[in-house]
């Protein structure tokens, strides 16, 4: 099970952004200059610093996430399995809410495995494989 931190840096590599590349972005999170920015963000993703609210709003604005997603998650944290738990492609944080989008035809990924989607790991039904090549 991902932890929120970890959803959120899995969704942050995903839209190809390095911590100082939101830490740019982030304006309405607190007041720090951008070296701290940038601590302040490591420490979300590694589940130390807090996810208020606001802060969610202000890296939603930053990359894409689903905040449904990332709420059940916190939530999963705190109560427990009890809670129900989003499906996340454990590659690049994609969910139901939030799926890859292939730029040639606007297609959806699926689920490949139940923790990984098309789009980082083939369905092994979808690629039939090659005919064996005969060493000469
Ligand atoms: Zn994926
Ligand atoms: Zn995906």
């Amino acid at each position: 099970m991902l932890s929120p931190g970890t959803y959120l840096k899995l969704r942050r590599q995903a839209a190809g952004l390095s911590i100082e590349d939101v830490a740019a972005m982030v304006h309405t999170a607190p007041r720090l200059g951008e070296i701290d920015r940038c601590g302040w963000i490591a420490r979300l993703e590694s589940d130390v610093a807090a996810l208020s609210p606001d802060v969610i709003a202000a890296l939603s604005d930053a990359f894409r996430f689903s905040r449904r997603v990332l709420i059940q998650l916190i939530d999963a944290r705190s109560y427990g399995d009890a809670i129900d738990q989003p499906q996340i492609c454990i590659i690049c944080g994609c969910s139901n809410q939030d799926p890859c989008v292939e730029e040639r035809d606007n297609s959806c990924c699926d689920w490949s495995t139940p923790d990984s989607c098309t789009a980082c790991a083939p369905a092994p039904t979808a690629s039939p494989t090659p005919p064996a090549n005969k060493e000469a």
